[in-house]
């Protein structure tokens, strides 16, 4: 079982972020934790996910610009 990094909580297996809905949504909001969930998932699935450095968001948006 994956554990929300803020509380231990149960997270989903599939999802991207260690972080559960109880915890993203208190974080950022409902509606950017969508987005957030959304986006990361997106590029799990593309296998090019970084988080740590938060580069792929940048280059994601000069890519898209
Ligand atoms: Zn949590």
């Amino acid at each position: 079982m994956r554990k929300c990094v803020y509380c231990n909580g149960e997270v989903p297996a599939e999802r991207a972020m260690q972080i559960c809905d109880r915890c993203g949504v208190g974080v950022w909001g409902k509606k950017q934790w969508e987005h957030i969930k959304k986006t990361t998932d997106e590029a799990q699935d593309r296998g090019d996910l970084d988080f740590n450095s938060g580069k792929n968001f940048q280059e994601e948006k000069r890519r898209a610009a």
